[in-house]
């Protein structure tokens, strides 16, 4: 069976992700940056359940630790056919006059470097026969702007979405697959990182479908797109934001 690499693996849509593609027969690659603790538990859950995993420290933004993680999983028996660019940050609810050039940096690093330089080493690796499937972690926001809040992070996903378009269209010949998803209100732990750890509940009335959506839900998009499925889409978008 194959390699899979999901970033920022530790928890939220990452560590559901984790879980389901080992379900379906992946080796998964854990990605994690700080919190060693969480990421063993996704590879310990993994285990006990029959599947196989291992987790895998770099700091995504950071293009030496960005190497030194493809180069283990080389090291692996399984070749890599399957990236999902997941691991992604927010700062402070803020709007954009009180932006630093400091913050707008920082969030660019880890979700537009970092998706870039993740993106690069994968198709380094899916060569021919095997080609493979990447799915860039999007967010509504990309669309909606998120004013008020973090413009700063909703700019770093519009970057995601035209490297999604732009790599699908270089690759499309050497059998990769590049699409993304744009998850709405999902519950997780990056709101606290926003300020707001109960902004999914706030703002859920707001969405048609009244109600905000679990890690799992995303995750079982994401394993559709890499899947034999799935074969015939590339530079493709999902939304899963519940009808925004
Ligand atoms: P989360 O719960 O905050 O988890 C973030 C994950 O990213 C953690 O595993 C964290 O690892 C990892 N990470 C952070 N910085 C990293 C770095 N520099 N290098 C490697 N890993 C790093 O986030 P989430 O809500 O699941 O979000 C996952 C993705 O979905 C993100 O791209 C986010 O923008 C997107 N998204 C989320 C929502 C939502 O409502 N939750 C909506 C739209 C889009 P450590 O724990 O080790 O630090």
């Amino acid at each position: 069976m194959a390699l899979a690499l999901v970033t920022g693996a530790s928890r939220g849509i990452g560590r559901a992700t984790a879980i389901l593609l080992a379900r379906e027969g992946y080796t998964v690659a854990v990605n994690y940056h700080q919190n060693v603790q969480a990421a063993d538990e996704v590879v310990n859950l993994i285990k006990a359940s029959g599947g196989k995993a291992f987790t895998v420290q770099a700091d995504v933004g950071d293009e030496a630790q960005v190497e030194a993680m493809f180069e283990r999983l080389d090291q692996q028996q399984e070749p890599l056919t399957a990236l999902v660019n997941n691991a992604g940050i927010l700062f402070t609810q803020s709007r954009v006059e009180a932006l630093s050039a400091e913050r707008i940096n920082r969030v660019l690093k880890t979700n537009v470097t970092g998706y870039f330089l993740c993106c690069r080493e994968a198709v380094k690796r899916m060569t021919l026969p095997l080609g493979g499937a990447i799915v860039n972690v999007s967010s509504a926001a990309a669309r909606l702007g998120a004013p008020f809040e973090y413009v700063d992070y909703a700019a770093s996903k519009g970057a995601v979405d035209t490297l999604t378009t732009g790599l699908a269209l270089e690759v499309a010949a050497q059998g990769i697959r590049v699409n993304a998803v744009r998850p709405g209100l999902i519950y997780t732990e990056m709101h606290a990182s926003g300020g707001e750890p109960g902004r999914v509940d706030r703002a859920k009335s707001m969405l048609p479908m009244q109600r905000g959506g679990q890690p799992e839900e995303v995750a079982q998009a994401i394993v559709w797109l890499l899947s034999e499925k799935a074969s015939y889409v590339t530079g493709s978008f999902l939304e899963l934001a519940g009808g925004k």
